[in-house]
């Protein structure tokens, strides 16, 4: 078997499009979407992923505003800003890019954000309303990995998912967004004994570790699908998985490449969040 690809870029955009089109119906009722983002310091990586947010905000007809701080910016004038966008109407969603300067608390600095405006999905109110299954907005990772599972049709009751990592941002998260969906879930980590023990069991894998070839052809159940969340270099210096992905693509009925799978779809679910939480805005005022 060889597996068929989830097409991250296609289907960002296809979703994108479909951002853009709402965006406009919204701009014509006086609500455009606006996105701030705050990047403190001058990280090389943050600094392109913060290019990539803007311009996707650009193209989807968002507003969006960078604000860009010096690395010795303090925390409290952080939180200021932060305070100051909290009120500014203009603003439906803020993001500040981590990683930040070690003198600065990220949990603080996120936890003063408004959970209205918490688009990145990691206030604390955000994490338990996932948890308790109530309205808030979702990590974009995770979420970006639920829709690509959709995309496909592909229905997760009944079925054994295991999630390979349980960060904050992406391995808890997807987890509770696949029970949330009716999947039966383990959470595996570096504490894991015999990982393929329990990814050999699984119809749907996730692999959020940040290690090249975690999980390997032998590791996985013939016609399984996998979901590749990794950002590794390979040896020539090339972007890539977690997933030995020219191995697992001969036992997986679907798999996601990297680049071109998850990453895209980040950028669409924080454009989605952003989205929802104008609309929210523009049906609340009318
Ligand atoms: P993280 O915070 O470093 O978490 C990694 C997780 O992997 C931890 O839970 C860790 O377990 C677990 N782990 C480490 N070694 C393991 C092993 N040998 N077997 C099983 N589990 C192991 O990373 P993250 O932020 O979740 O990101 C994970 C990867 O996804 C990174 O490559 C990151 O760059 C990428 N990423 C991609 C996107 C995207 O848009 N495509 C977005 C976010 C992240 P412990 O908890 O026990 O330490």
């Amino acid at each position: 078997m060889t597996a068929r690809l989830i097409d991250g870029i296609a289907l960002s955009q296809q979703l994108r499009k479909q951002v853009a089109a709402r965006a406009q119906a919204l701009r014509q009722r006086g609500v455009q979407p606006g996105l701030a983002v705050i990047l403190v310091g001058d990280n090389p990586a943050s600094q392109v992923y913060v290019r990539n947010k803007v311009k996707a905000c650009e193209e989807a007809g968002f507003h969006s505003l960078l604000e860009r701080y010096d690395a010795s910016l303090s925390q409290p004038a952080l939180l200021e800003h932060i305070a100051r966008l909290n009120l500014d109407e203009r603003i439906h969603g803020i993001l500040v890019q981590l990683p930040l300067p070690d003198h600065i608390d990220a949990q603080r600095v996120i936890e003063a954000i408004s959970p209205e405006k918490d688009v990145d999905g990691f206030h604390i109110a955000s994490a338990g309303a996932l948890m308790t299954g109530l309205p808030g907005f979702w990590p974009c990772t995770p979420y970006g990995c639920l829709k690509m599972l959709d995309s496909i049709g592909y229905d997760l009751k009944g079925k054994h998912a295991v999630v390979i990592g349980r960060s904050n941002i992406v391995g808890k998260p997807m987890a509770l967004m696949l029970l949330q969906r009716n999947a039966t879930v383990t959470v595996c980590h570096s504490g894991t004994q015999n990982l393929a023990h329990f990814t050999r069991q699984a119809d749907v894998i996730v692999a959020a570790v940040g290690r090249r070839n975690v999980l390997t052809a032998d590791m996985v159940k013939p016609g399984a699908v996998v979901l590749d969340v990794g950002m590794n270099r390979n040896d020539e210096g090339k972007l890539c998985g977690d997933v030995d992905f020219e191995g697992v693509r001969q036992v997986a009925s679907y798999i996601t490449p990297v680049p071109g799978g998850v990453g895209p779809m980040t950028i669409t679910m924080l454009l989605i969040n952003t989205l929802e939480s104008a609309e929210r805005v523009a049906n609340l005022s009318s």
